[in-house]
C-alpha cells in the first residue's frame, strides 16, 4: 500500500484524512507520508523508506522509537488485562513517580491527554481562587478545550475573540490574551481586571510557536505578579515536562508553579496526561472536593506500563539529558553555520533538545517574531529533507525533538542533508 492512494481512501472517511489536523500536511503542502513503524531515531513509511525523526510524535519519544524497556513493559501489562475500571498498583507507581521526580507537586490525577490536563486545571484554578478569568499568551498552546482556543484580536489585548467556530464569546470572555516574553502586558492585565484572574497559563518554554525560550526574569516576574494579585500559575509542561530536566521547567528555570501539566511525555507513547499540585490545592479535586473531573480510562494500566518504563530510565540515568542536549546543540551550531556560509537568514532557537529553525533574520522571541518567518521557505525546506530522508515538522510554529536513539552519525547526516537542501533551495 502506498502513501498516496492510503490517503485518498483515508480523505473520503476522515476529515482530511486525519486525526490531528497538522499532519495533512496543509501548512507544507503536499501528500502526507503514511507510517508504517519506527525503531530508535528512525521511522519508516508504507513503502519502507526510512527517515531520520525529529517529531518523535511531538515529543514522548524522549528515547527513541520502540525502546525495549517500554516495549516490554507494555508487553507483560497486556497479558494481565487491559482496563479494569478499577485502582491499580501501577497508578500509585506512576504518581510516585512523578511527585518525586517534579517539584512542588504532592498530588497528582491521571488523565488520558495534555488537552484534558489543561481543561481539569483550570476548572481547578478557578474553583481554587473562586475567581473566572485567564490570562494565556498568544502563540502558546494549550490543546483544544474552548478557553483555550483563543487569541488576541490584533492590537487589542483584552478583546479576545475565538480561534476556531463553534467556540462561542462566552468562553473568549474569560480568556484574556498577553504577549509571551512581555511581563508588561502581564501587569496590565491584571491592573485592568483587579480580583478577577485565576490564573496564568503558559508553556514556560514555547514549543507551539516553533521554540522560543523565555527571557531571563520572565517567569519569575510571573510568579511575583501571581502572587501580588492572588492568582495561581499553571506551567503547561506538555512539552517541556521530562524533557528539559527529570524536573521540567520548574526546576530547569528555578521557578515554582502551583499547578503542572503533563502530556504525552509521561505516556511513552500512549494516550495519557496529567495534572498535579500542592494538597491544598488538589484536595479539591473529586472525590475529596467539589471539582468534578473523572476518565472510565484514567489510570489505564497499559498507559501506566509504558509511562513508568519510560520516567524510570528518565530519573535513573540522568546522563541521557546531556546527550539529548549535545546532539540538539550540535544540530543548532550546523544550521547556524550553514546560514552564515550559504547567507541566509535563519534564526535558529533551542532549549536544551528543543530546536526551531525560522526563516527570518529577526530574534525570535514571541508569536509577533515568530511569525516574521517565511513559512513558505520553511515549507521548501521540510519537503526537500523528506526527500532526503529527513522527517521534521509539516509546520513552521513547531519543536524539532532530539531523542536519546539519535548518534551523532544520524546528526552528521542530517546537517548533510540539510545543506544540500538549502543550497538547492538557493537556486
Ligand atoms: N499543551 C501543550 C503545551 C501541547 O503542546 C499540547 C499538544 O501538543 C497540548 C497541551 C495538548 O495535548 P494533547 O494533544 O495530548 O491533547
Amino acid at each position: 500500500m502506498m502513501s498516496s492512494s492510503l490517503i485518498d481512501r483515508a480523505r473520503s472517511v476522515m476529515p482530511g484524512g486525519v486525526n490531528s489536523p497538522v499532519r495533512s500536511y496543509r501548512a507544507v503542502g503536499g501528500e502526507p507520508v503514511f507510517i508504517k513503524r519506527a525503531n530508535g531515531s528512525k521511522i519508516y513509511d508504507v513503502e519502507d523508506r526510512e527517515y531520520i525523526d525529529y517529531v518523535c510524535s511531538w515529543g514522548p519519544m524522549i528515547l527513541g522509537h520502540n525502546n525495549k524497556k517500554i516495549a516490554e513493559s507494555v508487553k507483560k501489562a497486556v497479558d494481565y488485562g487491559l482496563s479494569f475500571g478499577a485502582p491499580t498498583e501501577k497508578e500509585v507507581i506512576m504518581a510516585e513517580l512523578i511527585t518525586s521526580m517534579v517539584p512542588g507537586i504532592d498530588m497528582i490525577r491521571m488523565v488520558n491527554s495534555g488537552t484534558e490536563a489543561v481543561m481539569s486545571a483550570l476548572r481547578l484554578a478557578r474553583a481554587f481562587t473562586e475567581k473566572s478569568k485567564i490570562i494565556k499568551f498568544d502563540g502558546c498552546y494549550h490543546g483544544h478545550c474552548d478557553s483555550m482556543l483563543v487569541k488576541a484580536g490584533s492590537g487589542a489585548l483584552t478583546l479576545s475573540h475565538p480561534d476556531s467556530l463553534g467556540v462561542t464569546g462566552e468562553f473568549a470572555r474569560n480568556t484574556l490574551i498577553a504577549d509571551y516574553n512581555d511581563i508588561e502586558s502581564v501587569r496590565r492585565l491584571f491592573a485592568e481586571n483587579k480580583g478577577e484572574i485565576a490564573a496564568v497559563i503558559l508553556e514556560p518554554v514555547a514549543a507551539n510557536m516553533g521554540v522560543v525560550p523565555p527571557r531571563d526574569n520572565f517567569l519569575a516576574g510571573l510568579r511575583a505578579l501571581c502572587d501580588e494579585n492572588g492568582a495561581l500559575l499553571i506551567f503547561d509542561e506538555v512539552i517541556t515536562g521530562f524533557r528539559l530536566c527529570p524536573g521540567g521547567a520548574q526546576e530547569y528555570f528555578d521557578v515554582r508553579a502551583d499547578i503542572v501539566t503533563f502530556g504525552k511525555i509521561i505516556g511513552g507513547g500512549m494516550p495519557v496526561g496529567a495534572y498535579g499540585g500542592r494538597k491544598e490545592i488538589m484536595e479539591l479535586v473529586s472525590p475529596l472536593g467539589g471539582v468534578y473531573q473523572a476518565g472510565t480510562l484514567s489510570g489505564n494500566p497499559i498507559a501506566m506500563a509504558a509511562g513508568i518504563a519510560q520516567l524510570t530510565e528518565l530519573k535513573e540515568n540522568k546522563d541521557i539529558y546531556l546527550r539529548i542536549d549535545r546532539m540538539a546543540e550540535s544540530l543548532e551550531k550546523g544550521f547556524k553555520r550553514m546560514a552564515k556560509e550559504l547567507e541566509l537568514t535563519l534564526t535558529v532557537n533551542r532549549v536544551g533538545s528543543l530546536l526551531c529553525v525560522f526563516f527570518t533574520k529577526e530574534a525570535v522571541t514571541d508569536f509577533k517574531t515568530a511569525k516574521s518567518s517565511n513559512t513558505k521557505l520553511y515549507a521548501k525546506f521540510f519537503k526537500h529533507m523528506l526527500d532526503n530522508g529527513i522527517h521534521m515538522a509539516p509546520a513552521q510554529f513547531e519543536a524539532m525533538f532530539v531523542s536519546d536513539a539519535h548518534t551523532e552519525e544520524d546528526i552528521e547526516k542530517t546537517l548533510e542533508k540539510a545543506e544540500k537542501s538549502l543550497r538547492e533551495m538557493k537556486n
